[in-house]
Parts: structure tokens; C-alpha cells; sequence
């Protein structure tokens, strides 16, 4: 039903339909939390950035990434860009900040993304005061399930995202068994073990389930900053 339902979704938005509010309101408005400090790569971190190059990565559109390497973090700029290496089920830490100077409102202001295999996509928005439906918004598995909590900090602040996923599986029956998605943002429990039943969110550069795939940060148009960037691949 889950997979109907996300199906659906994806059929009407890339028919370019109006969903009404049905669907993209039908979660209530996550309440605000205030979230405390952040942290640093373990010994067994895989780093993918630390601050200074994007050798890890490679752009959306082939060839180096575009994105601006400076003062210790990278901006959003021509293209996404994905892993070179391909992971399965990882936890991964990633710390990023919207925009200081704010521009645009909804899905429009500091919009990017962390694609999981390409395809599954939690959020990066500026939710700080800025209203969107709640499976859009900062810390999302986009249009699958909203956050418990907003915890976004405000723009031009550093924020991190610790993630827990295991992607779904592929079984020889030809059915999928589902992942999951457990997600800390700014140290707040988010995202509990969500199910990831294996259709792709919308702007995936990969879909359909499979062992392994790259991580894909998304340029969606706004200036967003990323630093200190490292994953533990499970299992
Ligand atoms: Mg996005």
C-alpha cells in the first residue's frame, strides 16, 4: 500500500499534476525542537570531504564537480555530485548549512539533497520559519515521511545529519525486501527506521533496488554549504 501510495506520487509529480493538499499535507506540522552541538570522523571512517577537495567525488554530468572548494566547506554550483565509491548499508554523517542571506520561501530556500544510492533522498532545506509540506522539508525522506521533529538550526548555521541506511533487497521471488532510514538531525531523533521499500524519490539519477550505489548530493539551484563528510559501511 506504502509503495502504491509513493508510487502514485511520483507518477502525478512527474506528469507535472497538482496533488491538491491530499497528499503533500497529510502528515500534521512537525513541532520545533532546539538541538544541542555536534562532532567529528571516528578511526573507521570512510572520509568523503574534509573540507579542502572533492577528490571522492565526481559531477552529476561527468568530468570534476563544479562546486566551489573554500574556508573549509564546499557550495552547491553546477551539477550534483556523486561518490565515486558505491556503498550499501552505511551510516553516514554529513554537516551542511542554508544560505545565510535568505532567498525564496517553501521548497525554494536552501533546497539540496543527500541521495542514498542515487535514489532515496532525505531533504536539505531551510525549514527554519519556513513553511513547506512536511515530507519536503529539512530532514525528510522526500515524500516518503516527514521528520518527528524540526530540529533545523537557523540559516547560515552549521547543522549535521547522522543517517542510518540499509537499503531495500532485491529477493530472487523478484519481490523487494524493504530498508530502512534512521535519522539524527543536530543529534535529534528524526526519522526512526523508516521503511525504504525501494522506489526511488523524485530527481533520482538511479532507481529499483540494488546492492550498492553512489551517494548524490543534489543541486537544486541554492548556494548550500557542506563540510565534514564521512560514511561506515555496514554489514
Ligand atoms: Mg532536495
Amino acid at each position: 500500500m506504502k509503495n502504491t501510495t509513493s508510487l502514485l506520487r511520483q507518477l502525478l509529480l512527474s506528469s507535472g499534476l497538482t496533488l491538491g493538499m491530499s497528499l503533500f499535507a497529510a502528515d500534521p506540522e512537525p513541532r520545533v525542537v532546539t538541538p544541542g552541538t555536534a562532532g567529528a570522523p571516528p578511526s573507521d571512517a570512510i572520509v568523503l570531504f574534509d573540507g579542502h577537495d572533492l577528490s571522492a567525488w565526481k559531477s552529476e554530468g561527468g568530468g570534476e564537480p563544479k562546486w566551489k572548494v573554500a574556508n573549509g566547506y564546499a557550495e552547491v554550483s553546477g551539477g550534483g555530485i556523486l561518490t565515486k565509491q558505491q556503498f550499501g548499508a552505511i551510516q553516514l554523517h554529513i554537516e551542511w548549512a542554508s544560505p545565510a542571506e535568505v532567498k525564496g520561501e517553501g521548497q525554494g530556500r536552501g533546497n539540496s539533497g543527500v541521495y542514498f544510492q542515487g535514489r532515496y533522498e532525505i531533504q536539505v532545506l531551510d525549514s527554519y520559519q519556513n513553511k513547506t509540506y512536511p515530507n519536503g522539508q529539512a530532514s525528510a525522506f522526500y515524500l516518503h515521511s516527514a521528520p518527528l521533529v524540526n530540529a533545523c538550526r537557523k540559516p547560515g548555521e552549521w547543522q549535521t545529519y547522522d543517517i542510518v541506511f540499509h537499503p531495500p533487497k532485491p529477493g530472487a521471488d523478484g519481490k523487494v525486501a524493504a530498508g530502512s532510514f534512521t535519522v539524527l538531525h543536530n543529534g535529534v531523533l528524526v526519522q526512526d527506521h523508516v521503511p525504504v521499500t525501494g522506489d526511488a524519490t523524485v530527481a533520482a539519477k538511479f532507481s529499483g533496488a540494488t546492492p550498492t550505489g553512489p551517494l548524490m548530493l543534489q543541486d537544486h539551484g541554492n548556494p548550500v554549504h557542506y563540510r565534514n563528510i564521512w560514511v561506515r559501511p555496514l554489514e
